[in-house]
């Protein structure tokens, strides 16, 4: 595939070598890297016929399968940009989708065809399904077609891939990513990680997210190891996995799951990469891990915009609470969310990225991209942190989700972590309110570990004298779980809204 930069370098360490597993799974036929590749070949060919063009958009809603892996693989030797859409959308979110995306193709499950048809087609896409036959079938699009696929020139900087963000903040913004971007974050991890070709990889995670595409596929393919697919998280079915694996990527409640199994230090034994991302893992976690397992789980720190941009080291001390070093390559500066001018070490404010992970821009939303990308390379990230004198990196949150209040900042962070580990309490998230006095006032949501294990009085009271007065919730309510997205972030613009009225 000389020409096509993101597509030669993931088929490289496999080429010659067509019998070597790519992936095996329950239940189902194993997959040799030969068979990956033909069936890329064959789905380019089908996207071609179908009329897709170098530049184009490739909108994607399936269930998550070795053929949508071979779908995504198509779209790159094709030379169009792939666009996975979560699999939760309904048709009226896909309306919107499609609607912003415009592609030349759709393909989804046969049993949603009916419905996302004709939206598609408003769209001016062409639909097709991802079953082996059938009318309407990328199969029939296929056939005829010679085989041995040529594959469309793309350069470093074209685009490969279109992914909405997780929409945790609002609306998803759809983050634009070039050939070189992938490729390069996918070098630098697996060089990092200490990936190799006997490496074999759990993988739980949807390929609608950077987390299970970029980061956890794309790693396995440009150092040719293999993976155990699986087509969701089920927490037995990955212990029951460890023992023939060597990795897992996951997000903090994977790990959350697992330790509430029993056998886990057996299972766990021969494993040597636990990485976790995507959103914050509590500390506790990370000891209750260390302790059951021996073993320090590596978090991580990415977005869909970038990638990733730090992670723990493979060697040396692994910090837990924090996201370790910046990648090689990747440069991070800590600056005043005001002046933008750069803070020292150990001060909290806005993180900003710079490298050749950082994204061409956000889909149609020229405005959006300028505020969010300096002229010198610099991206604003949205999320703050610090730095330590040694250089790890910790995120304290959001700056969307920072309380001011009656002129003090309060990082949200630090009070869930004494709420947390207050007896009876599951987990909380602090939240900031419109307040009339003081421009926004704290409110602390907790989950108990079970009903009546905590309540609102005794969360005041044990904050009473651990934090400055401003700091304190105003307002606790005790509820059963909080609203997560499909990434299991929690979407505190929903807590925000629901309580909004509160303090007046
Ligand atoms: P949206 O941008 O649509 O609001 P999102 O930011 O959640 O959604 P993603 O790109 O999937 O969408 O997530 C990236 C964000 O996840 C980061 O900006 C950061 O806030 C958070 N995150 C990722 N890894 C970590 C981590 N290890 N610790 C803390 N936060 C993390
Ligand atoms: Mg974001």
């Amino acid at each position: 595939y000389a020409g096509n930069t993101l597509a030669s370098a993931l088929r490289a360490p496999s080429a010659g070598d067509d019998g070597r597993l790519f992936a095996e799974q329950a239940g189902r036929a194993s997959m040799s890297y030969g068979e990956l590749w033909q069936g890329a070949e064959k789905m380019a060919a089908a996207l071609v016929a179908a009329g897709v063009k170098p530049g184009d958009r490739v909108a994607v809603q399936t269930e998550k399968t070795l053929e949508a892996v071979q779908l995504y693989l198509g779209a790159v030797l094709a030379g169009a940009a792939f666009l996975p859409l979560n699999t939760a959308y309904v048709p009226a979110e896909i309306e919107y989708f499609l609607t912003d995306a415009e592609p030349a193709v759709f393909v989804c499950d046969p049993g949603r065809l009916e419905a996302l048809a004709p939206l598609a087609q408003k769209a001016g896409a062409v639909a097709l399904t991802l079953d082996a036959q059938g009318r309407g079938s990328m199969a029939e699009a296929a056939a005829g077609q010679a085989p041995g696929f040529q594959a469309a020139a793309r350069a470093a900087g074209d685009l490969a891939c279109i992914l909405y963000t997780s929409g945790t903040t609002g609306r998803s913004k759809g983050a634009m990513l070039s050939h070189g971007n992938l490729l390069s974050n996918a070098q630098t991890l697996k060089d990092y990680w200490r990936f190799t070709a006997q490496d074999r990889l759990i993988h739980a995670l949807p390929i609608f997210h950077a987390h299970g595409l970029y980061v956890a596929l794309n790693v396995t393919l440009v150092a040719g190891g293999s993976l155990i697919f699986m087509p969701g998280f089920r927490a037995e079915a990955v212990l029951e996995a460890m023992p023939r694996a060597t990795a897992l990527m996951g997000v903090p409640t994977f790990y959350t799951r697992l330790l509430e199994l029993p056998g886990l230090a057996e299972a766990a034994a021969d494993m040597r990469l636990f990485v976790s991302g995507s959103a914050p893992m509590l500390t506790d976690t990370h000891e209750k891990w260390r302790a059951a397992t021996g073993q320090t789980i590596l978090e991580r720190y990415g977005m869909t915009e970038t990638s990733m941009n730090c992670s723990n080291p493979y060697e040396g001390e692994r910090r837990p609470g924090t996201v370790g070093f910046p990648l090689p390559g990747v440069e991070v500066k800590i600056t005043h969310p005001e002046t933008g001018a750069e803070l020292p070490d150990g001060e909290t404010g806005t993180l900003e990225v710079r490298g050749p992970n950082v994204f061409l821009g956000y889909w149609r939303m020229p405005e959006k991209t300028a505020e969010e990308k300096r002229a010198d390379g610099f991206f604003i990230t949205g999320d703050l942190a610090s730095r330590s004198p040694d250089g790890y990196v910790t995120i304290v949150g959001r700056a969307k989700d920072l309380v001011i209040t009656g002129g003090y900042n309060v990082y949200p962070k630090e009070i869930e972590g004494l709420i947390d580990d207050l007896p009876g309490v599951k987990e909380s998230a602090v939240i900031g309110l419109p307040h009339p006095d003081f421009g926004e006032g704290v409110a602390a949501v907790v989950v108990p570990e079970a009903a009546g294990a905590v309540d609102e009085a005794a969360v005041k009271a044990a904050l009473a004298d651990r934090v400055a007065k401003y700091k304190q919730p105003k307002a606790v309510f005790i509820v059963d779980e909080l609203p997560r997205n499909t990434m299991g972030k929690v979407q505190k613009n929903v807590l925000r809204e629901s309580y909004k009225g509160t303090f007046g």
